[in-house]
């Protein structure tokens, strides 16, 4: 049996991302990230989709009725942070931080705090930040969505692993089966030598749909594509800056097709929240 695909969202405002967020002056921040997180959640429910749902501390603190909605609509929670600050510029001890000020926050929304997946900005978890997962660990999470297996310009991890695996403590590309945190990486194809982004983002507002949609055919084979997108590549009408060429193009390309590529690939191929997959494959043990 073909896997379902795990759709994963990000839910950050449009100032939050690298490329734009040292660009806006907190004045002229208006927040898009409910009108985008709702159309998402309309989406999937219309279609009976389940997705995980990777939420920044500051929108939970701001929105948390926005998270009660995410839950009570059966999609996983799962941290993206507080701030938004990618692993680069953080310590063990600011990173710890952030993941207890998100933790308090989805408290403050939701009474507990069921969150044991996380994602980092900028998918900043690399070679030379590797140290994040003892922190996730001690810190209750037990898996993580932010290996890129492919460099890419801003972000990436040449020669990590496509699957499901878990990182080894001295070398994030290579499975320990002791290592205490599960990785599942983003959906990259592999095509003879090549490898091909497809999980999301701009690589699927860039993609035309059938070849997407082979891809996730032919990864879905093997293991369940783990998918991204974010709220403010739903809301066409999200506040455009004057970015440099090749920032504004990953920034802005696009974006009216978005829902409806999200809705063709729930429809075609089902999705289920990134920890559900994992306990049904055996990669992390179930709930009690
Ligand atoms: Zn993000």
């Amino acid at each position: 049996m073909p896997h379902p695909v795990c759709f994963s969202f990000d839910i950050e405002d449009w100032f939050h991302p690298e490329l734009v967020r040292d660009r806006v002056a907190p004045s002229e921040a208006r927040s898009i990230v409910r009108e985008g997180t709702e159309a998402i959640l309309d989406l999937l429910r219309a279609r009976n989709a389940r997705a995980t749902f990777f939420v920044l501390g500051e929108v939970a603190a701001r929105h948390p009725d926005l998270v009660r909605r995410i839950a009570f609509e059966g999609h996983e929670i799962a941290c993206h942070g507080m701030t938004h600050r990618p692993l680069w510029r953080l310590t063990p001890e600011s990173f710890r931080q952030e993941l207890r000020d998100f933790r308090a926050a989805v408290r403050g929304a939701l009474g507990a705090d069921p969150s044991i997946g996380f994602r980092a900005p900028t998918f900043s978890l690399d070679r030379t930040t590797a140290w994040a997962l003892g922190v996730l660990s001690e810190e209750g999470f037990r898996y993580d969505s932010s290996v890129f297996p492919l460099r890419v310009r801003l972000y990436g991890v040449d020669g990590a692993p496509l699957g499901i695996y878990r990182p080894a403590s001295d070398d994030l590309t290579r499975h320990d089966a002791a290592g205490p945190i599960v990785e599942f990486p983003v959906a990259v194809a592999s095509l003879g030598p090549l490898r091909l982004p497809v999980a999301g983002g701009f690589y699927l507002r860039a993609l035309p749909l059938g070849l997407l949609c082979g891809a996730i055919e032919r990864i879905r084979r093997d293991r369940p594509p783990a998918l991204y997108l974010h709220p403010w590549e739903c809301v066409p009408s999200l506040p455009r800056l004057a970015l440099p060429p090749a920032d504004a193009f990953v920034t802005y390309l696009n974006l009216g097709s978005v829902l409806r590529k999200l809705g063709r690939i729930v429809d075609r191929f089902a999705s289920v929240p990134m920890r559900e997959a994992l306990e049904r494959l055996g990669h992390l043990a179930p709930a009690a």
